[in-house]
């Protein structure tokens, strides 16, 4: 992620996974997690700690094909039809509640 001045991260960074040398698809899920490495190094280099290297891990994939239909793989479990839809509503409700607890994601949901 960048040099120890310049962080960079989501869709602004090309970012090669070191176990695999493949350069890794950009999402929200990958931002979100160097967002908050990013934070931290921030933190760390203001307070003199050693500063943290990115090292991405997948909750999985989901892909809706409208109304109640979907493909996905979370984590190593294929899954298809209302089971991805059914994830796929989730993902922004757990993100909701990752920001604002409850009362967040019951905004959405009410
Ligand atoms: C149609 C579409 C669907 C997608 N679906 C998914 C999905 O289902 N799952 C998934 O994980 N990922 C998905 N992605 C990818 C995901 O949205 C991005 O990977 C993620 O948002 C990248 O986050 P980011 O913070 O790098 O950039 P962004 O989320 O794009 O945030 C950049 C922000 O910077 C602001 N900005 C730009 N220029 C300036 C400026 N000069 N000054 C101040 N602010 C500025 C922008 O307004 C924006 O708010 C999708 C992307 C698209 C386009």
């Amino acid at each position: 992620m960048g040099t120890s001045h310049i962080l960079l991260t989501g869709d602004s960074a090309y970012t090669v996974d070191s176990r695999t040398g493949l350069a890794i698809t950009p999402n929200a899920q990958i931002a979100n997690a160097q967002g908050r490495l990013a934070a931290w190094n921030i933190y760390a280099q203001i307070r003199g700690l050693p500063m943290g290297k990115f090292r991405p891990s997948s909750l999985g994939v989901v892909a809706s094909l409208g109304p109640g239909k979907g493909v996905g793989m979370v984590k190593s479990i294929k899954t298809k039809g209302l089971t991805t839809a059914l994830v796929k509503e989730m993902v922004p409700l757990r993100y909701l509640y990752m920001l604002g607890g409850m009362r967040l994601m019951a905004k959405r949901l009410f």
